[in-house]
């Protein structure tokens, strides 16, 4: 049985300014996902703030904010089977020297918050983020 969703995916600053757009982009298509939308963006600090409000109360949330915010990233919609956990499984552990070989974050990422990537955790989540950059 199939289980079509769809995700959200962020290639964030750090993997934008080093040309990996499509390396990365290439990671999901050979492993079953589609990109149905994707547009490079510039956000402010204010809209990084709202977007990844689950962790204010973190301490580490102001330099998330300030890093998301401080050059131009991807966000992606991607479908295909089991798409949250396919996405999930290929980006890695957040911390790029926790991350199993061959996951984007091994691959590309340089430290635990220049990771490159982002993608929804669940498909809730994945509605929720979806619905914040693409809205029709
Ligand atoms: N992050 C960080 N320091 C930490 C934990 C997380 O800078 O100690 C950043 C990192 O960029 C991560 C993001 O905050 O991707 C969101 O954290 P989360 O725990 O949701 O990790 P993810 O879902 O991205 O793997
Ligand atoms: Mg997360």
């Amino acid at each position: 049985m199939s289980n079509i969703q769809q995700t959200l995916s962020i290639i964030k600053p750090d993997a934008v300014e080093r040309n990996l757009i499509e390396n990365i982009k290439s990671i999901f298509i050979k492993n079953n996902l589609t990109i149905k939308e994707d547009k490079k963006i510039h956000i402010t600090k204010e809209e990084a703030a709202e977007f990844y409000k689950v962790h204010q109360s973190k301490p580490f949330y102001e330099d998330l904010c300030a890093y998301l915010s401080s050059g131009p990233i991807v966000v992606m919609i991607l479908e295909g089977d089991n798409a949250v956990s396919n996405n999930r499984k290929l980006m890695g552990a957040t911390d790029p020297k926790n991350a199993e070989a061959n996951t984007i974050r091994k691959l590309y990422g340089l430290s635990i918050d220049k990771n490159s990537v982002h993608g929804s955790d669940s498909v809730e989540n994945a509605k929720i983020e979806i619905n914040f950059f693409f809205k029709n």
